[in-house]
């Protein structure tokens, strides 16, 4: 008797999602609000990571038209941690047109659907077949991997050729009637059972007819070239403490309105050629932030070392400290820094900030500018610890600002 391997595999893939799919909390209705946002933040974010975000968000913004109201700022802060920034903007923005073209309501129409901002075709898919049980296929990397060890596809699935076979494929699986449970079984499987390392293929529900698995290939697929690597980038930053009516207080700028991390905030860093020293690298910092803000600081130590790896560069970024009151004028340039943290690299510290500061004495004669009564550009700013609950920061500054709070005790 010849088994149908396709009726095979939806039948048993949706008895068992049915059994076992998990209590998550946008699966509590399927309103196509709390579907689209569910999507936008489970990209790139794991379900355990989502789920908090996913709750207060929800609390914050219940409805379309309120997130369509809200100020960006606002959106941001509730997406704070969950990096990828575009996807909160491009979904306020969805929302906006939500509310323009269709009076808040998400329309049950896959091409209004298609072209909301920052809705691709697997969200889309995820919109139509959950909220509105549209035969719509939602393919994405886990749906590709299932599928592809399933039928033992050797297709690579960098290729968008490949993506078009398997949405094709996905559409001609979905049973009558149950796209959205079926959508969220193959996502279901993908992530609890076949899994990119380690499949657990003797739990797995269609385990009996995977051509993969039958082959002996389950880890070996699916065939995808490698994307090329970020591009490394090398920063040094500053943490710059501040004094007088700024005790107690941290230096931060926004960051540009369009372009990566477009208007969040960050401590000031700038791009050099190479790591080097670290008196050459904090002498670097020190001049650039005077030529931009007026301010004259005193490179005081290395506070850590930080990456953050966006989808194109790789920052690697080395972070000092320093406070107010001194102008670099190349003392200390040469000298070499130990480590961050180390005994001896504190004495050298020291002395680096007591060189500094003397050569300041020595340039101040020379400067009418009182260093920390100098006019900020707009887009720098002092603030203490609370403030920080204002401003939205990406994940790399967040960090290394707890931290520095954390250590200091300020
Ligand atoms: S049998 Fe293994 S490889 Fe095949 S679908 Fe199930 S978990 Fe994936």
């Amino acid at each position: 008797m010849t088994v149908d391997v396709k009726q095979f595999f939806s039948t048993e893939l949706l008895a068992w999602y049915r059994l076992v799919k998990r209590d998550l909390p946008w699966r509590k209705n399927r309103d196509p609000y709390r579907v689209w946002v569910s999507e936008i933040m489970l990209q790139q974010t794991r379900v355990d990571t989502v789920i908090p975000y996913y709750e207060r968000f929800m609390a914050k913004f219940p409805t379309v038209r309120e997130l369509a109201a809200a100020p960006e700022e606002e959106v941001l802060k509730s997406w704070e941690g969950l990096g990828y920034y575009s996807r909160a903007r491009n979904l306020q923005a969805g929302a906006r047109e939500v509310v323009e073209r269709y009076g808040g309501i998400v329309p049950d129409d896959k091409t209004a659907v298609a072209s909301l901002k920052g809705v691709g075709p697997y969200t889309s898919g995820a919109i139509m077949s959950i909220a509105f049980n549209r035969p719509e296929p939602a393919v994405d990397g886990n749906v590709m991997r299932v599928l592809s060890r399933y039928f033992c596809l050797e297709d690579d699935i960098a290729k968008p050729s490949t993506r078009v076979g398997i949405e094709k494929r996905a559409v001609s699986l979905i049973p009558e009637g149950a796209a959205g449970d079926f959508n969220q079984a193959l996502m279901e499987l993908g992530a609890l059972v076949c899994t990119p390392k380690s499949p657990v293929c003797l739990t797995c529900p269609v385990m009996e007819h995977c051509a993969g698995r039958l082959a002996g290939k389950e880890t070996e697929l699916p065939v995808k070239t490698k994307a090329k690597p970020p591009r490394e980038e090398l920063r040094a930053a500053v943490i710059i403490a501040g004094s007088g009516e700024h005790a107690g207080k941290v230096l931060v700028r926004q960051r540009p309105a369009k372009g990566l991390l477009a208007q969040m905030w960050e401590f000031p860093h700038l791009l050099v050629d190479e790591h080097g020293e670290d008196a050459a690298l904090a002498d670097k910092l020190a001049r650039s932030l005077h030529e931009e803000t007026g301010l004259l600081i005193r490179p005081t130590g290395r506070l850590m070392d930080a990456d953050h790896v966006f989808s194109h560069i790789h920052w690697k970024m080395k972070i000092y400290e320093a406070d107010l009151g001194a102008a670099v004028t190349g003392a200390g340039s040469e000298k070499a820094w130990p480590a961050a943290g180390s005994a001896s690299g504190r004495a050298a510290q020291t002395l680096y900030a007591a060189e500094a500061s003397a050569a300041y004495e020595d340039s101040a004669a020379a400067s009418s500018a009182a260093p920390s009564r100098a006019k900020l550009p707009a887009h720098y700013r002092w603030i203490g610890r609370e403030e920080m609950e204002q401003l939205t920061f990406p994940n790399l500054f967040l960090r290394v600002l707890n931290q520095y709070w954390a250590n200091s005790k300020r």
